[in-house]
């Protein structure tokens, strides 16, 4: 503001002076003329300063700006000073973003850019490798037109990204790739892919030995429980000392055969891909099929058993998975109830699928407890647990069961109240 001041100062001074000169001479209009033409003149020679060193590129380079007094000093001045704040800016703002290239296309794991069209915006160099995508040539293409596995296509489409995909390489057999998506910015994808042949092999060779041993198993524990029931049957014949002993070898046989039995079913779900073909399953029925089950157990504790589940509810799944979680949360609520309690199995649909809840009023889980009962051989009570005949492995399966129905456990549980143990079928396996 002042220099503006200042210019007007010296532009009035000029036309003073130039008006007494012209007062003097007697021609002011031709000194007024001369002053108006020597002031444009010096203005339009700045403005050509200005033009030139602004086109010899200086907002790139660090020219120095051209020498002017007055207002166009401080123009000069200005426009160098904010060149420079730029220059400063843009140079952090590509240091960055170089840092940012060079670490991903170090990562050994791809990372890919996908825009809200679903076609591919960007990645780096291990996408190359893992995905055989090339640049340029793929830029701008669908991402399922380029990985056509069925199965990543229903991931992607699907928008559900709490859980990861595994599947094979595209063109290379025996490689695993596990894709990981997440949104961002408008609908925008980045999608990570990390080689995991490696754990998947120490994984399936897991799966594998665990599912032999328990095979192995299986006949030998058969033979000596056969044995130890004849002998429990005929007691009398053996000396009383030996009445105790017969009958615990008897009873930890039975342990061992459901242990292995429960081992057996886990490596089966663990191994057994998803079905594509999935089975229409009656839920009504089903319900109605566990009641008549756990008839036996129900009374033999005196519980009341409460189904309630709405007619007519059809879910997309494999029937005896779908059973084997459910017989497995109504029995266990059986199993840690005391006696003349209260078990519900209830299932309710809502504008997202169904939710399918079985409750009990018995002795309740502490907090601390609750995140870690599905890991396998997890027991809150170990001694309650191995007289209830429990394996600790039975929630692992129902856990791994509700993954192959897109579904997850939750618990709520207070001691000495009771627990509810549910789980929510999304809609598109419903259908009522
Ligand atoms: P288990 O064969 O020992 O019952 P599970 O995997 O089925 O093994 O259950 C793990 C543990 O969770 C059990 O040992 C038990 O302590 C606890 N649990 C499961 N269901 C209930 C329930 N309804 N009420 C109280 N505790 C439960």
């Amino acid at each position: 503001m002042t220099n503006w001041r200042n210019e007007l100062q010296r532009f009035l001074i000029l036309l003073g002076t130039a008006a007494v000169i012209g007062l003097i001479i007697g021609e002011i209009s031709f000194t007024l003329v001369v002053a108006l033409a020597g002031y444009s003149s010096y203005n339009l020679l700045q403005l050509r300063r200005l033009t030139k060193w602004v086109a010899k590129d200086s907002h790139k380079s660090d020219t120095q700006p051209p020498e002017g007094t007055g207002i166009w000093g401080s123009i000069f001045d200005s426009i160098y000073r904010l060149q420079k704040q730029e220059r400063l800016a843009s140079d952090y703002l590509k240091n960055i973003l170089d840092k940012a290239q060079e670490s991903s296309a170090a990562l050994e794991m791809a990372v890919v850019m996908i825009n809200k069209q679903g076609t591919l915006d960007w990645w780096n160099r291990a996408t190359e490798e893992l995905l055989g995508i090339r640049y340029p040539n793929d830029r701008n293409q669908a991402v399922t037109n380029l990985i056509r596995d069925p199965r990543f296509a229903d991931y992607f489409h699907k928008e559900k990204y709490s859980q990861t995909l595994r599947i094979e390489a595209p063109g290379v057999s025996g490689r695993t790739l596990e894709f990981q998506i997440t949104l961002f910015g408008e609908h925008e994808k980045l999608m990570l892919v990390r080689d995991v042949t490696q754990l998947h092999r120490l994984e399936s060779m897991r799966r594998d030995f665990v599912g032999n041993v328990s095979h192995e198993l299986g006949t030998p524990i058969t033979v000596i429980k056969g044995y130890l029931e004849t002998i429990a049957d005929n007691l009398d014949s053996f000396d009383s000392r030996w009445h105790k002993p017969i009958e615990q070898m008897r009873s930890q046989s039975q342990r061992m055969e459901n242990i292995v039995r429960d081992l057996l079913v886990l490596s089966a779900i663990e191994t057994r891909a998803v079905p594509r073909a999935q089975e229409k399953v009656d839920l009504g029925e089903l319900a109605r099929e566990i009641e008549a089950h756990t008839e036996e157990v129900m009374q033999e504790k005196h519980h009341r058993f409460l189904v309630d589940c709405p007619n007519e509810i059809i879910l997309l799944g494999q029937r005896s998975e779908l059973y084997s979680a459910l017989s497995n949360l109504v029995i266990n609520a059986a199993k840690y109830t005391p006696p003349k309690g209260c078990i519900q199995l209830r299932a309710a649909l809502d504008p997202k699928g169904v939710t399918i809840a079985v409750e009990d009023n018995g002795l309740g889980i502490e907090s601390h407890h609750i995140p870690r009962l599905t890991e396998r051989f997890y027991r809150v009570d170990p001694s309650r647990s191995a007289e209830s005949g429990g394996t600790g492995l039975g929630l692992a399966i129902v856990k791994h069961i509700l993954a192959r129905h897109d579904s997850e456990l939750a618990v709520e549980s207070t001691p000495t109240k009771g627990s509810i143990f549910s789980f929510h079928i999304p809609k598109e396996r419903v259908l009522s």
